[in-house]
């Protein structure tokens, strides 16, 4: 099967020709038919973050396509059902987080295209009780966007507490972007979208944003301040500056919600005013797999739009620049069928 492979944080990925794997008892071999390009698997190829991937690896979270065999001990899908491979490829299943609805936050758990093997290839395999199935009728292609961006700004808006006639900054509208615009609308809040290109900007008008800001030469947290603050911020540039805009735009007793993960990320807060204003700072890291349902459900009924392209794998190294140069359109998503 064809792969794209990462074999070194400095070289571009190589379009390697490997095995068809085999599924153990507990897995499943998918087809993959779409496989979405998240800004994470640039960071995973790059090596960016404390904990880094183990080279060679096969980058990808956004798998979408068909299972194809199952082991003996999968009891959830079956053959020929379509399913999403998203981030979190497994959790305990026993530990606090892990059964009060906080999977995602398992120390023991793997994911898919960073500790384990992802969709950058023509076949995937997968716990059979960690895939999500994709509900008929949706696109694949826009259900592998969903996977990953759709459910982490799924999640992350509503960490934010975001409700009817609150207020809502979306800080970088590109793949997560566009989306959490989308569910911050859904939730009933007046939103703010920033971002630093004209296309970005655009999109977010398109997509019904009340307010739009560019934070090139703009000063965003003066600006979101003149309309009386954010009550939630959620932070989705790869960008520290862009962290601290964020932060100045909360109103009083307002929430940060730090989503994006640059290199040496972080924020130095001023101790005084986070007191003083009752801020509220919190990670939020993807989604469980009921917040996927819940994601592929709200887009079968037709309530949100996944704007992508496709590309072929073998374009990944030209995929990246273009997402690093901002020109894509929202999230480019590599079409194996
Ligand atoms: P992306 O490249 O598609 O989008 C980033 C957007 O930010 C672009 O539109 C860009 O123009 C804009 N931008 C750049 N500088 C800006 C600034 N100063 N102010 C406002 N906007 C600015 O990336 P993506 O795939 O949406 O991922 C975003 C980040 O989220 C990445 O760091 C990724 O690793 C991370 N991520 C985190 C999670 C999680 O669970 N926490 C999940 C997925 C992705
Ligand atoms: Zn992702
Ligand atoms: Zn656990």
């Amino acid at each position: 099967m064809k792969a794209a492979v990462v074999r070194d944080f400095t070289a571009p990925l190589t379009i390697e020709d490997r095995p068809v794997p085999e599924p153990a008892p507990h897995q499943v071999r998918v087809r993959v038919e779409a496989s979405g390009l998240c800004h994470t698997d640039i960071h995973a190829a790059r090596g960016d973050w404390p904990v880094t991937p183990s080279p060679p690896f096969v980058p990808g979270h956004e798998g979408v396509g068909v299972v194809e065999e199952a082991g003996a001990l999968v009891r959830h899908v079956r053959v020929g059902e379509r399913v999403a491979v998203p981030w979190l490829a497994d959790a305990c299943g026993r530990c606090d987080h892990c059964v009060s609805g906080w999977e995602t936050l398992c120390a023991e758990q793997h994911n898919s295209g960073y500790s384990v093997d992802g969709a950058y290839a023509e076949y995937v395999l997968a716990h059979g009780d960690y895939v999500v199935p994709v509900p008929d009728g949706i696109d694949p292609l826009d259900a592998a966007p969903l996977s990953c961006a759709g459910v982490t700004t799924y999640k992350a808006v509503r960490v934010g507490g975001a409700r009817p006639g609150s207020r809502v900054l979306v800080s970088g509208i590109g793949g997560l972007g566009h989306l959490a615009l989308q569910y911050a609308r859904l939730a009933g809040a007046e939103t703010v979208a920033v971002d630093v290109t004209d296309e970005k900007l655009a999109l977010a008008r398109e997509l019904g944003a009340d307010h739009v800001v560019d934070a090139r030469g703009t000063d965003v947290a003066a600006e979101v301040q003149r309309l009386g603050g954010v009550d939630s911020a959620i932070a989705l540039a790869v960008s520290n500056e862009s962290f601290r805009a964020a932060y100045g735009a909360l109103r009083r007793g307002g929430t940060l919600v730090l989503v994006a993960l640059p290199a040496g990320g972080t924020l130095e807060l001023p101790v005084f005013e986070t007191v003083l204003n009752g801020t509220r700072v919190v990670g939020s890291i993807v989604g469980t797999r009921q917040d996927l349902a819940e994601v592929f459900r709200l887009h079968a009924l037709g309530r949100t739009r996944v704007m992508r392209e496709s590309r072929r794998l073998e374009e990944v190294n030209t995929c990246f620049e273009e997402v690093l140069a901002g020109t894509v359109a929202a999230r480019l998503v590599f079409d194996l069928r």
